[in-house]
């Protein structure tokens, strides 16, 4: 019987992971197919309710479910209880077990940017959603001594500092205001800045001014794409790197989740690109842009400049629910 994977999002259209997923099966002898699931956080607990029969290996849940998705699992892996979020469900007889693949995605794109300098110790980090968990717990795990968390909704960046509370009480992990004066004396203190918000997904958008990025900077935007953000941030003269790569490695461990077997991660870089390059809109990115990937992947190395035009053949609507029922930018 055809086995299916779904991925839960809302909006999902145009998903990228898709077609590096079903490539992979197909490579791997696997069959089975994978889905996309749009569903309003109201349609959430069905969807992950529908997991538990035998047709399926199980699911990915992105933007804006990750953290609401925790209480509707039967258990949860070191990772996605430690970060609050998860991103991959498997399941096991009628259990599901919620897992969360963005941190050894995150890993390797931060170990990428780094190249062979030392490991940074002090980072930004802009956003305090399901991506920003995997993002700070992956800085706190590097050995990072100082996080700062912005965000829109300050309450947010703080419960995400009071979950952290005892992975992080060997450091400095504090949420602020988001005050672009603030945001820059911040910046003027770190050697590693993320982009962990939505902003500049499917928009032209940016989550701060040119003119406050330091030069001299890694920085990280885990949306797929060539955003404003990081261009401005090339041309200040940091080292910058979009979130192809963390794409690739979070869906290779969810493919291996799935399977039990390895992932064909070069046909998937590959699957990843041509779909970026047909002009398709990521699940967790936004639209290709026409000059090809921004970051190096597995067969690369060292960050890849982001800079160049981008042309958008397809644009899915980003506003969708924040977890506060405010409205927010999605993928
Ligand atoms: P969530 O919905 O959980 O969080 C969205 C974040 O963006 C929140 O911090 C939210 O702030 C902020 N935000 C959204 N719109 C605005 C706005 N207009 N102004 C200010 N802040 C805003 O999403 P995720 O954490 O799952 O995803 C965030 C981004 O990271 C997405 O672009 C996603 O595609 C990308 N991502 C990429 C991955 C990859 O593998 N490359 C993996 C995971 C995520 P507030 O809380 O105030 O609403």
């Amino acid at each position: 019987m055809t086995k299916r994977v779904v991925l839960i999002g809302h909006p999902v259209a145009h998903s990228l992971s898709g077609a590096m997923q079903q490539a992979a099966f197909d490579d791997q002898g696997i069959d089975a197919t994978y889905e996309l699931w749009d569903r309003p956080p109201i349609g959430l607990a069905d969807a992950i309710a529908e997991l538990r029969s035998d047709d399926f290996l199980g699911a990915n849940v992105t933007i804006p479910h990750k953290e609401r998705v925790v209480p509707l699992v039967d258990r949860q892996t070191d990772e996605a209880h430690v970060t609050g979020a998860v991103n991959t469900v498997t399941r096991e007889g009628r259990r599901l077990i919620g897992h969360n693949t963005d941190v050894p995605g995150f890993r390797v794109a931060l170990d990428r940017l780094v190249g062979k300098q030392k490991m940074p110790r002090n980072a930004v980090v802009l956003g305090a959603g399901g991506g920003a968990r995997a993002v700070v717990y992956g800085l706190i795990t590097e050995g990072f001594q100082r996080i700062i968390v912005f965000n829109r909704h300050l309450h947010r960046a703080e419960g995400l500092v009071k979950h952290f509370g005892r992975t992080a009480s060997h450091m400095e992990l504090r949420a602020m205001p988001w005050h672009e004066s603030i945001i820059e004396a911040e910046l003027a203190k770190s050697k590693v800045v993320v982009n962990a918000t939505s902003i500049g997904l499917g928009t032209g958008d940016t989550p701060i001014p040119g003119e406050i990025i330091p030069p001299e900077l890694l920085v990280l935007d885990l949306i797929y794409s060539k955003t404003r953000f990081l261009r401005e941030a090339e041309a200040a003269g940091c080292q910058v790197m979009d979130g192809e790569l963390m794409l690739l490695h979070q869906g290779a461990a969810a493919f291996t989740l799935w399977t039990g077997k390895p992932a064909p991660l070069e046909l998937m870089q590959q699957k990843l690109q041509e779909a970026r390059a047909a002009g398709l809109l990521s699940a967790e990115g936004e639209p290709a842009g026409a000059g090809g990937p921004a970051t190096p992947g597995s067969g690369s190395s060292g960050p890849v400049a982001a800079g160049g035009g981008t042309a958008v053949a397809e644009r899915a609507d980003p506003s969708t629910d924040s977890p506060d029922g405010e409205p927010g930018s999605t993928d």
